[in-house]
């Protein structure tokens, strides 16, 4: 079946609100202007969802956040619970980024807890996995990436509450991507992994996207791989002509 792309903006830890809110008004001016070829999400820092999910209500750029909490609230300093970024405008969060399995210890036990969450509160998550350099070196790359699948995902897990963002660990921020080739091959395990654990109509809609150093120069060809439903957008996210052509690439 046509799987409508899902071009996903992750701005990490960058923005302070005057930029915040300038980029996000220059994407919901493209998507206005449109038709866009594709859903298009911003993922701006936790401090700036309330005034970019403002900025662009009714323009049809969907917000999300970074990160959630497994719990919607309590003793938990410092963190942000799903149903506080559902209350501010949210409608999606990236969770299980590398960079938090990495620099937070997060398992796929927590993304799934996470995961759990958000979808209580009513987010769509967007569960990201992939595999190390060293990993792919070790020709484990499927096998990583089919227990993250597999571990990851709650119970409840459908094609409208959950997207797959395959981001190699090694391609994020690097300039560096996997073959065609490659890409293919670990979105073909990651459908089948879906018809396996899900069933094969949900399999058939889940939304899964590339994410790793996807730019305007390489973005066409990325997004045309068989099973390759949008992308994930990183650095390229923070410029709107950036995004803006990798959008379109999409079409
Ligand atoms: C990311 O962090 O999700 C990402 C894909 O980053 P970049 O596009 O910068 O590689």
């Amino acid at each position: 079946m046509a799987r409508r792309p899902l071009i996903a903006g992750n701005w990490k830890m960058n923005g302070l609100k005057a930029d915040g809110v300038a980029l996000a008004e220059a994407v919901a001016r493209k998507v206005k202007a449109g038709p866009a070829p594709a859903d298009v999400l911003i993922c701006p820092p936790a401090t700036l969802v309330d005034r970019v999910a403002q900025t662009v209500a009714g323009s049809g750029v969907a917000v999300g956040g970074q990160d959630c909490h497994a719990v919607q609230s309590g003793a938990h300093t410092g963190d942000v619970a799903a149903a506080m970024l559902k209350d501010l405008g949210a409608s999606h969060v990236i969770l299980g980024h590398s960079e938090r399995r990495t620099n937070h210890g997060e398992t796929n036990a927590t993304v799934r807890a996470k995961a759990e969450a958000a979808h209580a509160a009513g987010l769509v998550v967007v569960v990201c996995l992939g595999e190390t350099e060293a990993e792919r070196d070790a020709g484990r790359t499927i096998s990583v990436v089919e227990s993250q699948f597999k571990e990851s995902l709650p119970s409840g897990t459908n094609a409208d509450n959950t997207v797959i963002a395959y981001e190699p660990v090694w391609a994020i921020g690097t300039g560096r991507t996997p073959t065609n080739a490659e890409v293919a091959e670990v979105h073909a395990a990651l459908r089948a992994s879906a018809a396996k654990v899900l069933g094969a109509a949900v399999a058939d809609r889940l939304r899964i996207l590339y994410g790793g150093s996807m730019k305007p120069s390489n973005a066409r060809e990325l997004l045309a791989i068989k099973d390759v439903d949008g992308g994930l957008i990183g650095g390229a996210s923070l410029k709107v002509d950036d995004f803006w052509a990798i959008v379109e690439a999409s079409r």
